[in-house]
């Protein structure tokens, strides 16, 4: 029994790489055992240092405008977009699922940009990677990630109702601002990621992000 949690806890820790092991204090380990991250399909953890599972592959359903998300979040994604839509805002999905050959893609042309303007090129692609998840570390590959715009120019009014609201439907706004050292991304008002209502609920009241909820930061 021991040995094969400790396997199990092995080859999760190959997937999120062994760097914070023992760093800031808290260990990859400790998340990884905990009983809330490894019974719960909303709460995965993607981000720099942590990959997505190998072989991972979320149910996928099509939205009316082509973009897919994982058919699991999708009631509670089409209420919020339901409410907001009574609030006078125009939501989108203007990005969910992406494969990994599509993030390759991403990552490829933000670092095509920088050479194009003159950066060399280990300065580019470090510099694509502040903006662009590195390919099989981004939530969009999980399916329960989603870029929200408006279909107006009221964007900002959309934030701010999002920020306020997505809680309530088990969605996070997932790199906050303040928050890049934690998430390694900068501040997007756009993305959020669906964790369920009590994960969400309690990001909220504690205003911590996904890693540190889960003891991963
Ligand atoms: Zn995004």
């Amino acid at each position: 029994m021991v040995s094969a949690v400790v396997a199990l806890i092995l080859v999760a820790a190959a997937f999120c790489g062994m760097t914070r092991v023992g760093s800031g204090g808290s260990s990859v380990f400790s998340f990884l055992r905990s009983p809330r991250y490894q019974d719960d399909w909303r709460l995965v953890l993607v981000n720099g240092d942590c990959a997505l599972p190998k072989g991972f592959a979320p149910p996928l359903l099509t939205l009316s405008n082509g973009e897919r998300v994982d058919e699991r979040i999708y009631p509670d994604l089409q209420r919020m977009f339901d409410d907001a839509r009574a609030a006078g805002l125009s939501p989108f999905v203007r990005a969910g699922y992406r494969s990994t050959e599509d993030q390759e893609r991403i990552m490829e042309s933000k670092v095509d940009e920088l050479l194009r303007q003159g950066w060399p090129e280990k300065a580019a692609r470090k510099e694509a990677r502040r903006t662009a998840a590195k390919p099989g570390h981004s939530e969009h590959e999980l399916g329960m990630a989603v870029d929200i715009n408006s279909h107006t120019s009221d964007e900002w009014q959309l934030y701010a109702w999002l920020a306020e609201h997505a809680w309530q439907y088990g969605f996070i706004l997932r790199y906050p601002q303040g928050a890049e050292e934690i998430t390694g991304i900068d501040y997007e008002p756009w993305h959020y990621r669906y964790v369920g209502a009590d994960a969400a609920r309690a990001i909220r009241e504690t205003d911590c992000t996904l890693e540190e909820y889960l003891g991963a930061a």
